[in-house]
């Protein structure tokens, strides 16, 4: 049996009181799950049983960015990154040529990169760990891809980069994670809103085996 990755993005979501009480009830852990949680609550989700990410990273070093959150200060608590995530594309115009810039600033410090894109044809840059293949049309819309043509996508990922991991993300549910980590390209899955409840992620966790 494929051993499966399974990361969460909590996106611009939870308080740290409201991370505390996640963490209360979320009863599956393993090193295979990464959870990637906003900044502010980094800290207290550091050192559980099951890996932690960060959702961006500065492109630049140390110094004189306000604002920014570099990578080295994001591996004092995390392991992992994502970088490219659609919203970031989106919201916040980010272009494959900065995305590359801060997959260089992540590599300098030893942290690990699910690096996403939204096809197979989208630039991967070197170096990166996992990569999520999330069509935007069915990030949080309820509307997942087929299972069939997601591995179809992620067959063409694979061979067109050097990622050996490639998951799935857009609007998988416990009740939809099955039909798509029985793909055999698919390595597991990226979860957005479905990360957000504890019992419904440790559900999907659970069905996903
Ligand atoms: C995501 O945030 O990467 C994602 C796939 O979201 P959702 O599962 O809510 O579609």
């Amino acid at each position: 049996m494929k051993q499966l990755f399974i990361a969460g993005n909590w996106k611009s979501n939870k308080t740290v009181p409201e991370a505390e009480e996640w963490l209360k009830k979320f009863s599956v852990h393993q090193d295979n799950i990464v959870l990637c949680v906003p900044f502010t609550v980094l800290r207290v989700m550091k050192g559980k049983t099951f890996g932690l990410g960060a959702q961006d990273v500065s492109p630049f070093p140390e110094g004189a960015y306000t604002g920014e959150v570099s990578a080295r200060q994001v591996h004092e608590f995390a392991d992992w990154v994502i970088i490219g995530h659609s919203e970031r594309r989106k919201h916040f115009g980010e272009t494959d040529e900065l995305l590359a810039k801060k997959a260089e600033q992540a590599k300098t410090v030893g942290l690990k990169i699910i690096y996403c894109v939204p096809d197979d044809q989208t630039v991967i840059p070197k170096n990166i760990d996992v990569v999520a293949y999330e069509p935007v049309w069915a990030i949080g819309t309820g509307k997942s891809d087929t299972p069939e043509n997601a591995n179809a996508v992620i067959l063409n990922i694979k061979a067109t980069s050097q990622v050996s991991v490639v998951l799935y993300g857009g609007s998988v549910t416990a009740d939809n994670v099955a039909s798509f980590v029985s793909q055999p390209a698919i390595d597991g899955i990226l979860v957005g809103g479905a990360s957000l409840d504890p019992e419904k992620f440790s559900a999907l966790i659970a069905n996903a085996r």
